[in-house]
C-alpha cells in the first residue's frame, strides 16, 4: 500500500531525529497537488506508531495549496489539479512551484 510505505517513511525519520527520546508531535506537509490522501496517512500512522517512540504522538498534517508559474503569460497561478491550467490565460504550459510536498516541517520530542 503507497501511503502505508510513506507513512513508515515518516516514521523512520522522526525515529531517527528523536535519537531514542518520546516523539510528541509530528508536523507533516502534503501538497494538495500530490496523490496523497491525508486521512490515509492519519489511519497508518497510528497502526504504524503502535511499539515505537512515537507512540501516542499528534500528527498535524499541514495542506499545501497548489501554485504555478505560467510559461504563456508569466503570471502565478492558482493550481488544483496536477495538471492544471493557467486561470488568467488558459494555457496548460504551467510549472509547477508548490502542491507536491510531502515532506516532515516539524517534530517535537521530549527533553
Ligand atoms: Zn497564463
Amino acid at each position: 500500500m503507497h501511503e502505508m510505505s510513506i507513512t513508515q517513511g515518516i516514521i523512520d525519520l522522526c525515529l531517527e531525529h528523536a535519537g531514542g527520546r518520546r516523539v510528541r508531535s509530528v508536523d507533516v506537509e502534503i501538497g494538495e497537488l500530490s496523490s496523497v490522501v491525508p486521512e490515509s496517512i492519519e489511519f497508518c500512522f497510528e497502526a504504524c506508531c503502535r511499539d515505537t517512540a512515537l507512540e501516542g504522538a499528534t500528527l498535524t498534517i499541514v495542506r499545501v495549496p497548489g501554485t504555478g508559474q505560467c510559461h504563456e503569460c508569466g503570471r502565478e497561478t492558482v493550481l488544483t489539479e496536477l495538471y492544471g491550467s493557467c486561470c488568467h490565460c488558459g494555457s496548460s504550459r504551467v510549472a509547477i512551484m508548490t502542491g507536491e510536498e510531502l515532506r516532515v516541517r516539524e517534530i517535537e520530542v521530549d527533553d
